[in-house]
């Protein structure tokens, strides 16, 4: 294929969920008719690119004009309970479940030596510092069930454990290797409400 279409078929094979071959139906249905959806992509990519920044509380996705988030300002929440989570993404699966109505914090990621992925990497001075400030009674500790999320979990009791704030962490009734961006919105409710002690 020519060089446009090809650098636009390598770009957005790069995203999750799309292989190559999805990818070039996405790119040959976008150049079949560039004044419909070509323009509508570019036009919402570039509002994207512009507008979209992380909440500089909770570290989740939001948009310049709302920051902090939504559901860091929203008076109906409970700010006793903060709900911590690897990745921005894992914010939205939580609330989809309808499980949980406090507050969140995404870590950006868990301890990984593989990855070299340390404590300073992570933004766990802000999760210690919300909790020692705010009226946080119980953290809940929504991460992966490996041994890197394990070892995030293990790290975060020992940090908040002065604060004397409840650690807790999701109970997944499911084998290891499972998390919240792999749970279906049920799943998790169940995982919030089984929740058990550090
Ligand atoms: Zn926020």
């Amino acid at each position: 294929m020519v060089p446009p279409i090809d650098n636009l078929i390598r770009a957005l094979s790069k995203l999750p969920g799309l292989g190559r071959r999805s990818a070039e139906r996405a790119t040959l249905a976008l150049v079949r008719k560039p004044d419909v959806l070509l323009d509508a992509l570019i036009a919402a990519l570039q509002d994207a690119r512009a507008s979209v920044c992380c909440c500089p509380v909770c570290g989740g996705f939001t948009s310049k004009e709302q920051s902090p988030c939504k559901l860091c300002t929203d008076p109906t929440r409970d700010d006793a309970m903060l709900c911590v989570v690897e990745e921005p993404a894992d914010i939205y699966s939580i609330e989809r479940s309808g499980g949980f109505a406090g507050r969140y914090h995404a870590l950006m990621g868990k301890l990984s030596p593989a990855k070299q992925t340390g404590p300073s990497e992570l933004r766990l001075r802000s999760l210690a510092e919300r909790v020692s400030r705010s009226g946080v009674k119980e953290v809940l500790l929504a991460l992966s069930t490996d041994m890197e999320g394990d070892a995030t979990a293990g790290y975060i009791g020992e940090l908040l454990k002065p604060s004397g704030v409840r650690v807790t962490r999701l109970a997944f009734g499911l084998p290891a290797d499972s998390g919240v961006g792999y749970s279906d919105p049920l799943t998790l409710k169940r995982a919030i409400s089984g929740r058990m002690n550090v």
